[in-house]
């Protein structure tokens, strides 16, 4: 960077990704600046503006916006949720392609390569843990599908929407953690203590809830699972 300006600045393809990623926001960050001023006025700029403009118009809503962040999952699943929609969990696809692993084969099934599509979609583990869940919650398997899937689906309430979808994203958490207890271990949990774990996620938010004094939530909660 010596001697060029920040604002002109462009990384070199071998920086890190790290900092490629810094000089990507500065590169969009720049767009609000119009003369010396923040957006041509003459006001104190403050981070949270520049994280507004950036949020508003100025990044398109990805499909899968309403899903990841929908308030009814938990942070720690949000953050998988998240990871996964970007391909960015650790996979064996990408550590072989890193060159840290040769293995390829799925540590939940033993059959197919581990790649995010087969984890999450695919894989035989998967889809049992999806059957039994989809079982408690007593939908069909036709009705099975991704987060948005469930968020689109229709003839429920927008609440149960937002349940569902939750299931499914805690669920995909819990996969993620049984493919790392497989790795790490060299065993792979029952799929029931999959669905445990989500159901026991679920009882955590309904306390959540509780706590904000959302009675309706949580009687909402109840019955969706069995409890009323
Ligand atoms: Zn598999």
């Amino acid at each position: 960077m010596k001697g060029k300006h920040w604002y002109d600045y462009q990384p070199s393809p071998n920086s890190s990704w790290a900092w490629r990623q810094i000089c990507q926001v500065k590169e969009r960050i720049k767009g609000g600046y119009i003369g010396d001023k923040w957006l041509g006025k003459d006001i104190e700029h403050k981070l949270t503006d520049g994280y507004d403009w950036m949020r508003q118009g100025n990044s398109p809503k990805v499909e899968w916006y309403n899903t990841v962040w929908n308030n009814m999952n938990l942070p720690k699943h949000r953050f998988i949720a998240w990871l996964i929609k970007h391909k960015r969990l650790l996979t064996l696809d990408r550590l072989c392609r890193m060159g840290i692993t040769i293995q390829k084969l799925c540590f939940l099934c033993g059959e197919h390569d581990e790649d995010h599509e087969h984890l999450f979609f695919h894989c035989k583990y998967t889809c049992l843990c999806f059957n039994m869940l989809y079982k408690w919650i007593h939908l069909q398997p036709r009705q099975m599908g991704s987060p948005e899937e469930m968020m689109g689906l229709r003839k429920i309430s927008r609440f149960r929407r937002k349940v569902l979808c939750s299931l499914v994203i805690a669920t995909q958490y819990h996969i993620w953690h049984a493919r790392n207890v497989g790795r790490i271990e060299h065993k792979v949990l029952h799929p029931m203590a999959i669905v445990k774990a989500v159901q026991e996620g679920g009882e955590s938010v309904l306390l959540h809830k509780r706590q904000d004094n959302l009675a309706a939530v949580a009687i909402n909660w109840c019955r969706m699972i069995g409890l009323m």
